[in-house]
Parts: structure tokens; C-alpha cells; sequence
């Protein structure tokens, strides 16, 4: 006979499986609410052998707004590492950490160190502008100058003193827009507007314009979230490409894109690196409950 207690206490076999899994992961955790306590490490390794860039103990604070928490990560030389996490969880602030595009921001402050090589990113005597020459950004939208597509490529070696002629010029305009995998469809109409190119077609010149002033790395703010699924794999096959040359550190929402472009995968939550590693292990053997239910489709 069951007493009243018992029968209270039953549960349906359902009840109890969401139960348990609730108890393991934590009720808050499977809903990705709970922040990570202030000692929580990153699981993974967060150092490589040869790093390009090196960051450590980095936090950001926008205002009272704690939005990167003490996170510790290399970038390793020709590699694409891709940041993931559910939206707010500071991809975009940690990306942005990397060239300084963060000092725009007024109430914006970092704390800790980033490294590119043996330069101090964060060098109060640091000039800001060759900084991002050589820490180049690719954003979101596609943002052409409203000038003619060899304008586009040539502005930034010109303002950066890379060139001597107009011949060494021209050399820089049509390389860069081969490297983007453009140079054959616009050869012919490089002096009409950059604004005048299909969305796909822009996105590859603001790539080709980056670079133009021989940059390390490339950040890449989801540069395919504007562009239609053909655009988008020309850009992913772009990607590859210049990985032999560059080091690429793309911010993305979508999980296959990271599987299909990079080698490595940074997991964030609530500001906190949660988990990184090789990308496959990231999505066929996450070591953290939080990135699990992350690419399970649990929260995000
Ligand atoms: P993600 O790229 O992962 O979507 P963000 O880096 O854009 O996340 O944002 C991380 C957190 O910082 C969020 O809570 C967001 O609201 C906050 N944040 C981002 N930019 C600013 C800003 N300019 N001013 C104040 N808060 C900001």
C-alpha cells in the first residue's frame, strides 16, 4: 500500500528522467541562466605552441556591466578558431579586444593582457592605426567605402605608406582581389563603386581591402550573416584559403558554419570562456555540460 507521501512523491518516469537531468546539470544551467562562479577555469587547452596572439586574464566591463570575465586564450599562427555562444554571451566584445575596436566605446574598459607576438596590444603608446592594419576587421554587414572598387583596395596602402608607384599599387589592388577570389569578376569594372557589387561580391572586396595593408589576423564579426547560402560559401571557401597566410578569428551564430571553417572552437557563456578545443571534439565531444546544451540545441 502506497501512504499519501509516497504517492505525492511519485513521479512519472518522464518526470523523473527531467528530474535527474535537471539535478546533474543544474536547473538554472540547463536553461544557461546561471552565471559561473568567479573561480570557474576554462575547460580545454587554452594555450597552443605557437601563438600569434596571447591573451590573459582579459576582462571587460562596459560600465557596471561585467561582460568578459577573466578569460585566458592563445590564437595560434594559420588557424581559424571560431567563437560560439548563445547571443549576449560577449563573442563580439572578446573579438573586438583583439585590434582595440573596444576603445570606441566610451563606457568600455579591458583589463588584463593581449599579446600579438611580443607587442602589448594594450600599450598606452601604441599607435592604434597600423595596430589594426595589422589586426585586421571584417564586420557583419558589408561596409564598402562609397568609392570605386580599386579606391576601396587602394586607400588603406596608401594611408599606410605601403606602396611607392602606382605600378606597385596596382600589383596590391589586383593580388588582393585575387586572394578574395574576386580579381576575375570585377577586372573589368574596377573603377565603378564598390556599393554597386552584390552583397556576397562586397563582403570579398571588404576582405580583399583588408588585405591590402598585410595584416597578422583577421577578425570576422559573422561576416555571412547578411549573405545568402551561395555568398556564404564562397566566403567559407575564402576562409580556407586564407588560412594559409592568416591567422582568422571569426565570431558566428551558426554552429555549422564553425564545424565547416575552423580548426579550433572558443564556447562562451555569460562572458565566461567555457570550453575550447579542436573544433570536432567541440561538437561531437564537448567536455562541459553548458557547451553540451549549447550545441545539443537545449538553450542559445
Ligand atoms: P555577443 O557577440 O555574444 O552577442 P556582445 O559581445 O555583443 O555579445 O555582448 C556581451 C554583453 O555586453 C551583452 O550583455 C551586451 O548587452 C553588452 N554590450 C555589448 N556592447 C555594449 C555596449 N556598447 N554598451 C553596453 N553594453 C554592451
Amino acid at each position: 500500500m502506497i501512504t499519501v507521501a509516497e504517492e505525492e512523491n511519485e513521479m512519472t518516469t518522464a518526470e523523473s528522467v527531467a528530474a535527474a537531468d535537471a539535478d546533474s546539470i543544474g536547473a538554472d544551467e540547463m536553461s544557461g541562466s546561471k552565471p559561473l562562479g568567479s573561480d570557474f577555469k576554462t575547460v580545454g587547452e587554452v594555450r597552443v605552441t605557437d601563438p600569434r596572439m596571447t591573451c590573459t586574464a582579459v576582462n571587460v566591463y562596459y560600465g557596471d556591466k561585467h561582460a568578459i570575465k577573466d578569460v585566458n586564450l592563445d590564437i595560434a599562427q594559420n588557424e581559424v578558431i571560431s567563437m560560439i555562444g548563445p547571443s549576449g554571451c560577449g563573442k563580439s566584445t572578446f573579438l573586438r579586444c583583439l585590434n582595440r575596436m573596444n576603445d570606441t566605446i566610451d563606457i568600455c574598459r579591458v583589463t588584463g593582457e593581449i599579446k600579438l607576438d611580443d607587442i602589448d596590444v594594450y600599450d598606452r603608446k601604441l599607435d592604434v592605426v597600423p595596430l589594426r592594419a595589422q589586426v585586421g576587421m571584417v564586420f557583419q554587414k558589408p561596409n564598402p567605402f562609397p568609392k570605386s572598387i580599386y579606391d576601396n583596395i587602394a586607400y588603406g596602402p596608401r594611408i599606410h605608406g605601403l606602396v611607392a608607384s602606382r605600378a606597385e599599387l596596382d600589383e596590391v589592388v589586383e593580388s588582393s582581389l585575387s586572394k578574395a577570389g574576386l580579381w576575375d569578376e570585377v577586372k573589368d569594372r574596377l573603377d565603378q563603386p564598390g556599393t554597386g557589387l552584390s552583397g556576397g561580391q562586397q563582403q570579398r572586396l571588404c576582405i580583399a581591402r583588408t588585405i591590402a595593408v598585410e595584416p597578422e589576423v583577421i577578425l570576422m564579426d559573422e561576416p555571412c550573416s547578411a549573405l545568402d547560402p551561395i555568398a556564404t560559401a564562397k566566403v567559407e571557401e575564402l576562409i580556407d584559403e586564407l588560412r594559409e597566410n592568416y591567422t582568422i578569428v571569426i565570431v558566428t551564430h551558426s554552429m555549422q558554419q564553425a564545424a565547416r571553417v575552423s580548426q579550433r572552437t572558443a564556447y562562451f557563456h555569460l562572458g565566461n570562456l567555457v570550453e575550447v578545443g579542436d573544433t570536432t571534439e567541440i561538437f561531437t565531444n564537448p567536455r562541459h555540460k553548458l557547451t553540451e546544451d549549447y550545441i545539443t540545441g537545449r538553450f542559445g
